[in-house]
């Protein structure tokens, strides 16, 4: 068969391209002018042929607003090729609105001249494969969820069964650590001697452990009869008991009590004393469900509380009668908490909190140190703390303390506290200078006339072998007057040491004070520089040791002769007060201050006078008061200063 060749023209071309199963399309020009669109792409359109020669945008309207023409226009300005793949497209077909997916493919065929001459467009709907690997997608999405899910599922799975497995070590951790609590309750009540009981209001049965039971009187295996219940109450207890138990079975109450009262147990006939507490369990209809409650017998605990407060007190009376003042110190705050008599010892007052740096303030500067090294050595050592110091009161008067305190530690071995007394000694502390003030004058007063005497006696040796008529009598005169005072100091002397012994014995007559007026004091007569003047009753007799009383009255005539010598009268007047006799010796000296009277008759007391020097041991009024005393009289004295002095005792008639 021969074959001629024809040349196709164009539109042969176009009509066989057509019959492709492949869409495609020809543009040209900006306006993408539809050159040529064979049936596939027709199909995609939802067009026919009649659309050939019009401009895309006019031909498929659905287009306008998608990206599609923009595109082609691009491709016609630049000769750029464009490719698509999965390219979502909304189409219009058979009058419905269609969302399909195509691989598309817009080349420029370009002119000689490289602008372009049309746009090939071709176009395979892939709308099927794509949302088959859409689908795919998302269920690989959600698988991956499940699966996660899954795992998660099973994580918790094994958690929970961990949990389950703990929660069963747990629950019998719990169940052994009951049983030991229960144990130990059971421990706590036997230690505590708790009575310990229990009501079940449903059936009233009321039940008690074995102590309970004894103080019933009841053995272990017995049971306490509800109504026994409030039998072993000390009667005048009972009521108030009975009306506590009924106010805690009200749900308004709370449910509960603690009271104490005397229970009377037939095991032991002493009554105990009991602390009671009770408790109510109610249900959501406020009824009491249960009811149970302890006894704990403190009989002991009271008695100890009540010999530990009626010691506290004892302490506190001898405290007070020791004018002894006590103190707690706080080592850390400074803080103190004393008794009024530690405030009084230190003159500070009893409303103003007092705190350590007070104290040392109060103590005279040159003790400071001194307290300080004792305060720390105490605390050191674990020791007592002893301290005797003087101290300036607020008001400027100077007192002798004495001080002890024991450090208290904590658990660390610091000391927190300090507890101790402080005690005024004043009175002693004086009392003990005066004694050594005593001593030097003692052996002062004894050296002149020893000296005197011993001198004397030098000079009557020397004179043995040839005495001088003229100095002889002098010498064993002045001899004679030395052993005189000194025999007058040493009997003082005695008659003090006997006093202090109680060793004054009386011997007692029946004498007249007048007459016994009349003979004593000579010395003083002969001497002349003063008068005796009686006056009073001449008649008066007393019961009384005489020697002693002369002793009494010469000792006041001396005063007066000594301490008011420009007085030239001194008065001896006796007189009957009621049933005594009031002896008194008056002179018209220089007289005495009132802050001085009352020390007068303390032993080795001496008034000081400024200026002048009197020889004296500061017993004779004390001797004078002794002697007194011992007789069932008084003695005092009344004076003004610048108006002499009137000492005065009395004695039983
Ligand atoms: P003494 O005379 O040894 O000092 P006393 O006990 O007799 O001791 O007297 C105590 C003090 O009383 C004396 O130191 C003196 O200051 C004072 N006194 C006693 N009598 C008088 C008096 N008549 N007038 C003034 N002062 C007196």
């Amino acid at each position: 068969m021969n074959h001629t060749s024809t040349r196709l023209s164009n539109n042969d071309l176009l009509d066989i391209l057509s019959l492709s199963e492949n869409a495609t399309a020809i543009y040209t020009g900006e306006d993408v002018i539809i050159e040529n669109a064979n049936e596939a792409m027709l199909q995609f359109w939802g067009k026919n042929k009649s659309i050939i020669g019009m401009p895309f945008e006019d031909a498929v309207p659905v287009l306008k607003g998608q990206p599609f023409i923009a595109m082609l226009q691009n491709v016609w300005r630049t000769g750029n090729t464009v490719e698509g793949i999965d390219a979502p497209a909304e189409l219009e077909i058979d009058g419905e609105l269609r969302t399909s997916y195509f691989d598309f493919l817009y080349r420029a065929i370009l002119n000689p001249d490289g602008t372009t001459r049309c746009i090939l467009h071709t176009a395979t709907d892939v709308t099927d494969r794509f949302l088959s690997q859409k689908r795919i997608a998302e269920m690989n999405e959600q698988v991956a969820t499940i699966n996660k899910e899954l795992s998660d599922a099973n994580r918790q799975l094994t958690i929970s069964n961990h949990d389950l497995a703990e929660s069963e070590e747990t629950l019998i951790q719990l169940n052994n650590n009951l049983t030991e609590s229960e144990t130990q309750l059971q421990f706590a009540i036997d230690a505590a001697s708790l009575g310990t009981w229990d009501l079940d209001p449903k059936t009233n049965k009321f039940s008690g452990n074995d102590r309970l039971k004894s103080w019933f009187g009841l053995r272990p295996e017995q049971e306490i009869p509800l109504e026994k219940a409030t039998d072993i109450i000390l009667e005048t207890d009972r009521l108030r008991v009975i009306a506590a138990i009924q106010q805690a079975m009200s749900y308004s109450s709370g449910g509960g009590y603690d009271i104490e009262y005397t229970i009377v147990n037939p095991e032991n006939p002493v009554p105990r004393i009991v602390k009671a507490k009770g408790k109510a369990l109610f249900n959501i209809d406020n009824q009491v469900i249960r009811f149970s409650g302890t006894l704990q017998d403190i009989t002991e605990e009271r008695r100890a509380s009540e010999a530990l407060t009626e010691m506290n007190q004892r302490l506190e009376i001898a405290l007070d009668a020791g004018n002894l003042g006590s103190y707690e110190l706080d080592l850390e705050t400074g803080k103190m908490v004393t008794t009024d008599q530690y405030k009084l010892n230190l003159g500070w007052p009893l409303n103003k909190p007092l705190s350590l740096a007070d104290v040392t303030e109060i103590i005279k500067p040159e003790y400071r140190k001194y307290v300080d090294k004792q305060w720390k050595n105490a605390i050191d050592h674990n020791m007592v703390y002893n301290a005797e110091y003087e101290i300036v009161l607020p008001d400027g008067t100077e007192r002798w303390i004495s001080a002890a305190a024991k450090p208290r530690y904590n658990k660390n071995g610091r000391a927190t506290k300090m507890v101790g007394v402080t005690y005024d000694i004043t009175e002693s502390k004086t009392n003990e200078r005066r004694k050594d003030d005593f001593i030097t004058i003692a052996s002062h007063e004894l050296k002149t006339p020893i000296t005197t005497l011993k001198s004397s006696l030098q000079l009557l040796n020397r004179m043995k072998d040839d005495p001088s008529p003229k100095m002889l009598p002098k010498l064993i005169e002045q001899a004679n007057r030395s052993m005189e005072k000194i025999s007058t100091l040493v009997e003082d002397l005695l008659n003090v040491s006997r006093m202090n012994e109680g060793q004054l014995h009386l011997s007692k007559s029946k004498f007249t004070i007048a007459d016994m007026l009349n003979q004593c004091c000579n010395h003083v007569r002969v001497a002349g520089k003063h008068d005796l003047i009686f006056e009073g009753d001449t008649g008066l007799q007393v019961f009384a040791d005489e020697h002693r009383i002369d002793q009494v009255v010469i000792n006041l005539v001396n005063n007066a002769v000594k301490y008011a010598p420009n007085s030239h009268e001194i008065y001896l007047i006796v007189e009957k007060e009621g049933n005594m006799a009031k002896i008194s010796v008056k002179d018209n000296g220089p007289g005495i201050t009132p802050d001085k009277l009352p020390h007068l008759f303390t032993r080795y007391y001496r008034a000081d006078y400024s200026g002048i020097q009197y020889s004296g041991l500061g017993l004779g009024l004390y001797i004078s008061s002794e002697i007194v005393r011992k007789h069932g009289g008084k003695i005092g004295a009344v004076s003004e200063l610048g108006k002499g002095s009137t000492f005065w005792f009395t004695l039983p008639l």
